[in-house]
């Protein structure tokens, strides 16, 4: 609890780098720099707690507060040799907010307080630069209306404009001194007019007044939502650093700047960033000029022992936190400050490269190796991203379904997309939504984008099997196949015209965009090393034919955790004999359209399992509602009809009847086996074939088979009999027998709930998270895009929970599950195939409720490997 004698200022000397949570991120690295005995002008900084105070008392500053805050100026004033407010050498201070976690830009800032008709004549006099004077007084007017009285800065800005106009300059540095003294005088009565206030004087109120509205802006619009976005909790509250200015604009022999200690695109080695000779920190950011690269301050006589002095400190501080460092730096009258440190945010690929670096350095481990570098960054590795230096235009966003960029022709339809795609045209395929009928144009399109469907939807799950980029349930599209166009915003985009979509971040683009190809080197294969002798959970993938199970195990796939059956169904002609076997009239010729299936499913799974030698491979039975094999358009279902033989009407007649109002909840999984046997128990006699004939070549095979959808253990008993008996009839005929293992998937939240009785007839247990997120909440996969996005927006849910798994809710079915399931059978195999199973925070989740394996799509493979090592790095370390 504060108390009156809480300590709410802490002089940089006193502190140090532990304290992020109390002095803020700024505060502690200064504090820590300061004690290095690095040149950082110097000051105080006032607490996170006190800022938690303020707003707990209503906006009162806590007791205390004000006398230690004057007590701290004091100190800095000895240290100076100046006087806050004085005629003489004064003493001037910035005050800026510092939260414990970055929070770039949210909060505000207000420099050049101390100001007053008395200081001004010792500022003028000391450095016989009155337009410096005055153009440092205008800011301060400038940004304590802003801040602390909530003047449109428009006003100000607008007066700026007409000065410079009446001048004819182009740029605020050629305002001439008499003008910024009568700009000053008419912020002054622009603050007076606005907000009733006179602009105070007084510096000591002019202090206290800075520190209320730090604080305040702790809670504006643009921090809330930025802690909203990034997932930081509100009671953390900001820090405020007060601290004496330095200037960069008072001559040539001045500059500022700011860098980082290594490339943050690509990691190499050596100083990188940019300055600007004579100016203030704002004009680097705010681009009006151009900054020079960092290292031509070599060259310049003025800077040249400053340059070398920052080379010195970047490498010292590097070492010192062990990372690569992000540096904010002042030169004034060539000696150099520091003015702010902390780790630099980095690509994948420099990440990547940093870490292999630090540890040849010898500056971490390997295990802390493992953690540098975020898992969800190594997409950027694994696929095109859009080239940082081109022109975009953002035409709409969508979601970030699969990633990767690409550009193309759009294309509205499949068959189009295959043509144009086998022609070799660069294709995007352009659909309202996906379904199993859109693959072959999927196969060859470089990107899909979707009207509808969220990041469960078969565009996303799809694409992302196939590591191409996907952008799903952009609502912005009104696309009209008839007319080939759709329209975005204003624009209307025609069949054949360019677009380009960014499956990593949902943005989808006019025109062609330049993009980068991925590079994975050496270093990325050390990374994944290291982190593979770290983990525990085994990671798997979710792959439907062979190729993609080589992919996978080029990626690090220890197994197939996922074969989804019925995409096999979907190639070449196989779709005729889906069709013909739907259709069938009676048992018999359902087993006629089945036998022609077989061999091709048989054919696959010996592929699979021989790229999978030495590795578990789970086959799921079919899951699918059927209608989705069946053509919908009256066109397509006459053509269907006469392929077979059959009268139109009845092929019309059918898919009607197949019709569901809740398909997602109607005739699947399970359900299709139980009511038409004979489909289980050809599947299983073509794994159980695939697996004895490559089991013949001397291929190791484990084979795992899946049922779908079970909510009750009579379901399970009943598929497990089937497979069963038809698993001995086929080792009968062979005359040998092959080890196999019978599971389900946990799908429902009864199955979750009754696990330990589903125990009793399953070998192991995979959670299929994407219908156990649609069924726990109620939200269906397919369409819950056209709202989903919004809930996240206002902060109703704190991320899409098809994207990261709901850890409270769908996380406890899990859990529970996987608890009951092992009551039963202790050595219960558990894992995940949803697509959390490659999202690096449920990863996490995965290791820590005990699960043995994840399982996702083949190019997310190296990202559950890393995810699943720093789980365990967290969980044996107690950093969790
Ligand atoms: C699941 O539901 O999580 C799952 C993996 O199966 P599918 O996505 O094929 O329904
Ligand atoms: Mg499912």
């Amino acid at each position: 609890m504060a108390t009156t004698a809480t300590r709410w200022v802490q002089l940089f000397r006193d502190g140090d780098a532990s304290q992020r949570n109390l002095l803020g991120g700024k505060g502690a690295n200064l504090a820590e720099m300061t004690n290095a005995g690095l040149p950082v002008p110097p000051g105080f900084t006032i607490t996170t707690e006190a800022c938690n105070a303020y707003f707990e008392s209503g906006g009162k500053l806590p007791d205390g507060l004000w006398e230690q805050a004057l007590e701290g100026l004091k100190a800095v004033e000895t240290e100076m040799g100046r006087e806050f407010g004085g005629a003489e050498k004064p003493l001037l201070v910035s005050v800026r907010s510092g939260a414990p976690v970055s929070m770039p830009g949210m909060m505000d800032t207000i420099l050049n307080l101390g100001l007053s008709a008395r200081s001004l004549k010792g500022v003028i006099a000391e450095t016989d630069d009155p337009r410096f004077a005055y153009d440092c007084l205008r800011r301060l007017i400038q940004m304590y209306g802003k801040v602390v009285l909530e003047v449109n800065s428009d006003l100000f800005e607008d007066a700026i404009d007409r000065v410079k106009r009446k001048r004819g300059v182009q740029d605020d540095n050629e305002i001439p001194a008499a003008d910024l003294q009568a700009l000053a005088t008419e912020f002054r009565a622009i603050v007076r007019r606005e907000s009733g206030q006179e602009f105070p004087d007084d510096p000591h109120a002019q202090l206290r007044g800075a520190i209320e509205a730090v604080f305040r802006s702790w809670n504006n619009r643009r921090a809330i939502g930025y802690r909203r976005q990034n997932g930081i909790a509100d009671a953390l509250g900001t820090a405020v650093t007060v601290q004496t200015m330095v200037y960069g604009n008072l001559g040539d022999d001045c500059a500022t700047g700011v860098c980082f200690t290594r490339n943050p695109n690509t990691g190499e080695p050596g100083l990188f960033g940019e300055y600007l000779p004579n100016a203030q920190g704002e004009d680097v950011v705010a681009g009006v000029r151009t900054p020079k690269p960092v290292a031509e301050m070599g060259d310049d006589p003025h800077l040249r022992e400053a340059y070398g002095q920052l080379v010195e400190i970047a490498e010292r501080l590097e070492t010192h936190y062990r990372d690569m460092q992000d540096l904010e730096f002042t030169i004034q009258n060539s000696r150099l400050y520091m003015l702010q440190t902390r780790s630099g945010k980095r690509t994948g690929g420099a990440a990547v490269r940093i870490a292999t670096d630090f540890v040849r350095e010898g500056l971490i481990t390997e295990r802390e190796a493992v953690g540098r570098v975020e898992p969800g960054q190594l997409d950027q590795l694994l696929h095109p991203t859009i080239d940082p230096n081109a022109t975009v235009q953002v035409l709409a966003k969508g979601l970030p379904a699969s990633p990767g960029a690409a550009t193309g022709k759009v294309v509205f339809d499949a068959d189009e997309a295959e043509a144009q795609g086998k022609a070799g045209e660069a294709v995007i395929l352009v659909r309202i939504e996906t379904s199993p009928e859109d693959f072959h144009g999927m196969v060859v399109a470089q990107g899909v984008l979707t009207a509808r469907g969220g990041m469960t939807s078969h565009a996303a799950v799809v694409a992302r099997g196939m590591g191409k980029p996907c952008v799903s349930g952009c609502t912005a599209l009104q696309i009209d196949y008839g007319k080939q166009e759709m329209q975005i915003a204003e624009f209307t985009i025609r069949a054949g015209d360019f677009i380009t979509i960014d499956g990593a971040t949902g943005n989808v683009m006019l025109g062609e965009v330049a993009t980068v190809e991925a590079t994975v080197g050496g270093d990325l294969a050390a990374v994944m090393a290291w982190a593979d002798a770290a983990r525990r959970m085994r990671v798997r993938a979710n792959a439907d034919t062979p190729h993609d199970a080589q992919v996978a195990r080029d990626f690090g796939a220890e197994g197939i955790g996922l074969c989804r059956t019925e995409h096999m169904f979907f190639e070449g002609d196989r779709i005729d004999a889906m069709r013909a076997m739907i259709l069938a009239g009676s048992k018999a010729d359902r087993e006629r359209a089945l036998a022609t299936v077989e061999p091709l499913q048989r054919e696959d799974f010996a592929g699979i399992f021989r790229a999978m030698d030495g590795f578990p491979v789970t086959i799921r039975t079919l899951d699918p509602p059927l209608h989705e094999f069946l053509p919908n358009s009256p066109a397509e279902q006459e053509e269907l009809a006469r392929k077979l033989g059959l009268p139109a009407n009845q092929v019309r007649d059918k898919v009607a009847a197949l019709q569901e109002a809740n398909p997602m909840l109607g005739f699947r999984g399970c359900r299709l086996g139980i009511l038409y046997p004979e489909i289980t128990r050809m599947q299983a006699r073509a794994i159980i074939d695939a697996a004895l004939e490559v089991a013949d070549e001397g291929v190791k095979v484990e084979p795992e088979i899946m049922v779908p959808l079970v909510g009750t253990l009579e379901e399970l008993k009943r598929q497990r009999a089937l497979i069963e008996e038809t698993a001995e009839e086929r080792f009968r005929a062979a005359g040998k027998r092959i080890a196999y293992t019978v599971g389900t998937m946990i799908e429902l939240p009864r199955a979750a709930l009754l696990a330990d009785e589903i125990a009793q007839q399953a070998d192991f247990f995979s959670f299929g998270t994407n219908d156990l997120t649609q069924t726990t909440f109620g939200l269906s996969r397919d369409d819950a895009g056209r709202f989903l996005p919004l809930y996240v927006e206002r902060g109703i849910l704190e991320a899409d929970p098809f994207q990261v798994l709901d850890q409270k809710g769908v996380g406890k079915l899990v859990e529970t599950g996987t608890r009951l399931g092992r009551q039963t059978k202790p050595d219960l195999k558990v894992g995940i195939c949803g697509e959390h199973g490659g999202e690096p925070s449920s990863v996490a989740f995965c290791h820590r409720i005990g699960l043995d394996y994840v399982s996702c799509s083949p190019f997310r493979v190296p990202i559950a490997r890393l995810a699943a090592a720093q789980a365990a790095i967290a969980d044996e370390d107690g950093t969790e």
